[in-house]
């Protein structure tokens, strides 16, 4: 059989520990003998990044930025022990924060569904896609412990050094607490642009809560930016497709979420988009089966599995142990990239293909055939074999070879 062609590389971010090992797999299995694989490749591993002083990720990032397209692998992100461990000269940050900074992206998490593992909440049928706005609000926010009797305000002093504001936020008449939370208006658009072309790009209405009802400044401003951005850039395209875009207060989208089917994207400020990203994935069943895109404004994609390395996996495979690692995430991290390039650069084939993949992963769980953590959550009436990782992805092969034949 003649491989698929591409035209334009993927850029390639390879990871860290199970993980890694899963990437290599994949490609070996699923990808190489059957595409003519063109990648940018950046090692983005614990060890590369010490030796080039974290210059490789930052050098993936602007290859995203110029190429559009990017498939991640996990990372791990140093922490103390990470420095012991790796002998680093620096605790190097995120390099999930760092492309999204760079990128100036929006982070879209959805779970991949199959017919044998029920959601806890019982009508939801699609899977529903949280957006989170992953800056400012509580996360850089300035605090104060108030020890005793005094006056808090909030001052606003303008760049001539002008003080334009001053409110009294409370007058102390005992102990208490005291927090300033900021946001930006270019961020929150970011947000928004970001949020209606994943919207547009995967056909699915927008939602979207904040609590302006309460917060007559602070979010009354997201509620009015989404408005303008959607009004003056993508009302039209939205009505073309058929799709809607929803505003409403957060407490009213908790209630309407959890008596839907699914099937819509729900963007949520920062700190709704922590905690309900964590209700949604629990509720869903596994976090080894939710998929991530980061999207930037300006439309480049980066597509990664939702999970971390799986580092207590990973030393059970050092120690010659076998395994049972889930691959999905990371295979749809693969075939969502494949289709968004065969997208951009017309290549059906290359389309035709990641379709395939994506059906022959489901049929393979519909067959009963999956790794040790979905075992556990398949539904009575349902037959499930736990296979290791190896044995899963060879399993997926032999069906993606009949599709493809
Ligand atoms: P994790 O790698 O997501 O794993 C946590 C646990 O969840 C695992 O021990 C495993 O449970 C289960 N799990 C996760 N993915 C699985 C899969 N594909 N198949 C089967 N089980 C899976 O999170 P972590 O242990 O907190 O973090 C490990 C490293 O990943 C850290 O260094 C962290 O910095 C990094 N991390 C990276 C990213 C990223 O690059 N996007 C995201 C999160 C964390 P059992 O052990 O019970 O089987
Ligand atoms: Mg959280």
């Amino acid at each position: 059989m003649e491989k698929i062609k591409m035209t334009t590389p993927l850029v390639e971010m390879d990871g860290d520990e199970m993980t890694r090992i899963i990437w290599r797999m994949i490609k070996d299995e699923l990808l190489c003998p059957f595409i003519d694989l063109k990648t940018e490749y950046y090692d983005l591993g614990l060890v590369e990044r010490e030796r080039t002083k974290d210059k490789v990720t930052l050098d993936a990032a602007y290859a995203n930025q110029r190429l559009g397209v990017s498939v991640k692998c996990a990372t791990i992100t140093p922490n103390k022990q990470r420095v012991e461990e790796y002998n680093l000269t620096e605790m190097w940050k995120s390099p999930n924060g760092t492309i999204r900074a760079i990128l100036d992206g929006t982070v879209f998490r959805a779970p991949i569904l199959i017919d044998s593992i029920r959601p806890a909440v019982r009508n939801w049928k699609k899977p529903i896609t949280i957006a989170r706005h992953a800056y400012g609000d509580v996360y850089k926010a300035t605090e104060y412990r108030v020890e005793g009797e005094g006056k808090a305000e909030l001052v606003y002093t303008d760049k001539e050094g002008k003080e334009t504001f001053r409110k009294t936020v409370y007058d102390f008449e005992c102990p208490g607490v005291l927090q300033g939370q900021y946001n930006k208006d270019s961020s929150i658009r970011s947000f928004a642009h970001s949020c209606f072309k994943f919207a547009i790009e995967s056909k699915q209405d927008l939602w979207f809560s904040t609590k302006d009802t309460i917060s007559k400044q602070y979010d009354q401003t997201f509620k009015l930016i989404f408005k303008e951005i959607y009004d003056e850039c993508y009302k039209e395209e939205f009505e073309k497709l058929g799709i809607t875009y929803f505003y409403t207060l957060i407490d009213d989208a908790v209630a309407r979420v959890i008596r839907s089917e699914g099937g819509y994207i729900w963007a949520c400020k920062n700190y709704d988009g922590d905690v309900m990203s964590d209700m949604v994935s629990t509720a869903f069943g596994s976090l080894a089966m939710m998929t991530s895109v980061l999207v930037s404004p300006d439309g480049k994609f980066e597509y990664e599995a939702a999970h971390g390395t799986v580092t207590r996996h990973y030393y059970r495979y050092l120690k010659g142990e076998e395994t049972s690692t889930n691959p999905m995430a990371t295979i749809y991290a693969w075939s969502g990239a494949l289709r968004k390039r065969a997208e951009l650069d017309s290549l059906s084939d290359l389309a035709a293909f990641a379709d395939h993949l994506e059906a022959a992963c489901i049929e393979t769980l519909n067959d009963g055939i999956m790794t040790k953590d979905l075992v556990g959550l398949v539904e009575p009436g349902f037959k499930a074999t736990a296979v290791n990782t190896m044995e899963f992805i060879k399993q997926i092969r032999a069906r993606l070879e009949k599709k493809l034949a």
